[in-house]
Formats: structure tokens, sequence, C-alpha cells
């Protein structure tokens, strides 16, 4: 297995100088270490402060979405390469919140997709059921779509790192996870979508796929996700607070 991976998904839930506080705090907490990987991602706004604050140490930045633009008239959105000014290394893409409540399609998904390839960001691309697909059994399928999507018309053999966030949609933020086995199920078909578009392609997934379990983690859960095919965890609530964030680190350290 490799190193775990942490993201924090932030949201738009912080002020410059609350998201000062919540760095330092995990800096005090000194819960980072070499064997873990930690990308914290700020709201646009508070991108500059955090990449200062962050520049010195292992936690790496990321943005919590991007344009699949370069650059001209794209009224509010931020392009790869302004990104790339605050040094950022990684791009939420696809949440469930953008896709249900700012219309995504996976067209958009696959455009922003390539954008950050185009640019040397690494995506972190973020695919879940409803609570209605699950009830009517179409969880893999939703699953199987929204990657092949994803990854549509794009050479898999030149790509450097992608991330899959397995973020079943009906427990974002409610506090109740799914059970182990269920995500271990979906992680093992995420496993075999990309399993097979790389034997078409010629590449080897091992090589630059990482796969997360995202949902309502915690320190108490975080250890039973993190096993065989799940690399790491996308967290959202439990990632504003720097201890809880600190324990769920150290629970797999
Ligand atoms: C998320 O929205 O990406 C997420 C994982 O949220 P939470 O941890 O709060 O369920």
């Amino acid at each position: 297995m490799r190193k775990p991976l942490f993201i924090a998904n932030w949201k738009m839930n912080l002020t410059v100088d609350q998201n000062k506080a919540l760095v330092d705090n995990i800096f005090q907490l000194s819960c980072i270490n070499k064997n873990v990987d930690v990308v914290v991602c700020p709201s646009y706004t508070n991108i500059p402060m955090v990449s200062n604050l962050v520049k010195n140490s292992s936690i790496v930045l990321g943005a919590q979405d991007v344009s699949w633009e370069e650059k001209g008239s794209m009224t509010g959105e931020v392009s790869p390469r302004m990104l790339q000014d605050f040094s950022v290394n990684y791009v939420i893409v696809g949440h469930s919140e953008r896709r249900g409540k700012m219309g995504e399609t996976d067209e958009m998904v696959n455009k922003k997709v390539k954008a950050c390839l185009n640019n040397n960001l690494i995506p972190v691309i973020c695919v879940g059921e409803t609570g209605d697909e699950r009830r009517e059994g179409k969880t893999d399928q939703v699953i199987i779509r929204q990657i092949s999507k994803a990854l549509y018309n794009i050479d898999l053999r030149t790509v450097k790192s992608i991330v899959i966030a397995y973020e079943p949609i009906w427990v974002i933020g409610t506090g109740r996870a799914v059970n182990a086995q269920e995500a271990e199920h979906v992680t093992r078909v995420i496993n075999g979508v990309i399993h097979d578009l790389c034997h078409i392609a010629g590449c080897n997934m091992e090589d630059f796929v990482t796969i997360l379990y995202g949902g309502s983690v915690t320190s108490d859960n975080v250890r039973y996700f993190v096993k065989e095919n799940i690399d790491g965890v996308l967290v959202g609530g439990a990632s504003l607070e720097a201890q809880e964030f600190c324990n769920i680190i150290k629970a797999l350290s």
C-alpha cells in the first residue's frame, strides 16, 4: 500500500482569519509526518494566505474547483494557470455539491480533468451515487459512467497522477459513513473500470491512480476505510477542526 493520502475539503466555511487559525493549529499539533501525504483545499479567496503558510511545510495545497478554460470571458472563474501562481498541486473536480447544486455535468467534469492534466495539476475526481440511485441498485453503473466520462478521450499513458474519490452522496455531511464493505465493493468497481481503461490504453493503473473514500469520515471510522484498495480519505466537516483532522491522520500513521 502507498502512503495514506488525506485531503481536507474546507468548502465555503472559513474566513481568512478562521482559516489561518485552523492551519496554525494543525501545525501546532505536529501530526503531519513523512509517512502521510496531506493536502488542504481552501476556498479561492484563502488560497494566497494558505499557500504562504504551508510553503515550507509538507502540507500540499489543493483547490476546490477550476475552470476548463485557460483565460478569457469566464466571469467568476479561476484558471489552472492562476492556481499555479499559488503553488496549487491538486484540484477537486466534480464534487457532488457542484454536480448537484451548480449543474456540473459529466462533460464539464471531463473538460476540467483535461484542463488539470494539461497544466500539471492532479485532479481529485469525485464520484458517487445518490440515495435513490443506491436504492434502485444503480450504484455500480453510476460509478462506471462517471469515471468513464471523466476520463473520456484522455491518453492514460501520459497521465502522471490522478485521484478518484468515492463519495456516496447520501452520506456526505450526515455524520453517518457507509459501512466499510460497501466502500470496498465500490472501490473494487472503480479499480475494475480503470483497469479496463488502462488495458485498452496500454498503461498500468498502479503507477498513477490513487483511490480515496469520502463521506462523514472521522477519527473513529477512518481505519475501517483505508486498507487494501483504498489509499486514503477526503474529509469535509471533520477537517474543519484541527484536533479532529489530526486525530484522523494519527489513526493511520
Ligand atoms: C465532502 O463533501 O467531500 C465530504 C467528504 O464531506 P463530509 O466529510 O463532511 O461528509
